[in-house]
């Protein structure tokens, strides 16, 4: 249950900022939170990315001041709690927003987008040429993942549940796109293919279109499994590695590549360029009210949403 309380909160002490909340980012991994895919102690704050401006700081703060615009995306059960109108945070882990970025935009990108980047860039090291294939790609991480392979040149055959969710895909830059439900996919991915398969595989949807992703890789292809949307994938013989064209499988998490204040300082500065550029373009399909996030909730769950959906206090 998602439940409205109201706190009173502290000054900040020595290191941290009060943030009074702009727009709040939604993200799948919230549900996971909510649901207990990924248990937290109860009750718990949810929310893992926000942008606002400072309003207070503690002793200490150097690089941040009052009237600075920040954003964060905090990976880990320790961040919960960006579901909120106001928030005190640790200075070290807020990026100070570029002016060409708006504090709606920061918030429906960050995450999504540094979780593109570090899958894209750094796990995957995708090259202009290659044939990459992206599942959900109507999504928040799916349409900045279309782009941003775009942008750096590759071949992209995106799959989603519906036409309209396709045709954005397309919009995104994908050259081809098979409707998710399709019985011939990786016969599909095949023939666009010249026959080979392609090199990566996004997959965030996970249990369901594991087995399917693997068909459509080419030999020592690389499947990214980001993700549970559908659920999480379990039980694999890894035999079928073998079978499938020794192929590699990785499961990222965001928080292994922005690991370091370097990693992630590299990353943001990357996220920002792309979308700085307008290589990258934020669709925000959806904002709610905080004070609905439950329904942004059952919407995202039932594949309602596309693009990025916010949150505003
Ligand atoms: P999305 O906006 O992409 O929403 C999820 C999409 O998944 C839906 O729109 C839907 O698209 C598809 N989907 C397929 N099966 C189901 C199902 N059974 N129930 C619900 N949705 C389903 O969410 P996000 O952009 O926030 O996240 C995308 C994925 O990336 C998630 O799996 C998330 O956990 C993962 N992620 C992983 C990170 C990491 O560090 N590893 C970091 C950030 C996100 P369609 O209707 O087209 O099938």
């Amino acid at each position: 249950m998602i439940e409205w309380i109201t706190e009173d909160l502290p000054a900040p002490s020595a290191g941290e900022v009060l943030i009074e909340h702009s727009a709040i980012g939604l993200n799948f991994i919230d549900t996971y939170h909510r649901t207990g895919l990924y248990p937290v102690p109860l009750p718990s704050g949810l929310g893992l990315e926000a942008a606002g401006t400072i309003t207070a700081a503690g002793e200490g703060v150097d690089t941040l001041k009052v009237g600075d615009r920040v954003a964060y995306m905090a990976p880990g059960k320790d961040g919960l709690g960006a579901y909120s109108t106001q928030r005190i945070m640790p200075a070290a882990g807020l990026f100070k927003l570029p002016d060409t970025i708006p504090s709606d935009i920061a918030a429906a990108a960050l995450l999504k987008a540094a979780t593109v980047e570090g899958l894209v860039e750094r796990c995957a090291k995708v090259q202009a040429g290659d044939w990459v294939l992206v599942h959900a790609a109507a999504g928040g991480v799916g349409l900045i993942m279309v782009q941003w392979l775009s942008a750096i040149g590759a071949n992209i055959i995106a799959t989603a549940s519906t036409d309209a969710k396709l045709d954005l895909a397309k919009q995104a830059g994908a050259q081809h796109t098979i409707l998710s439900s399709a019985d011939d996919l990786p016969k599909q991915v095949r023939d666009f293919t010249g026959g080979t398969g392609v090199s990566t595989v996004f997959d965030g949807v996970g249990k369901d279109t594991f087995a399917v992703s693997l068909d459509c890789l080419a030999p020592r292809g690389l499947l990214v499994s980001f993700g549970n949307a559908s659920g999480p994938v379990e039980g694999v013989n890894l035999s079928i590695l073998a079978d499938k064209g020794s192929v590699f499988v990785t499961r990222p998490t965001l928080g292994h590549y922005f690991a370091t204040p370097e990693d992630a300082a590299l990353g943001i500065a990357r996220v920002w360029e792309m979308i700085g550029s307008g290589k990258v373009k934020i669709t925000i399909g959806a904002s709610y009210p905080l004070t609905e996030a439950a329904n942004a909730h059952r919407d995202l769950v039932a594949r309602k949403t596309t693009g990025s959906t916010i949150l505003l206090p």
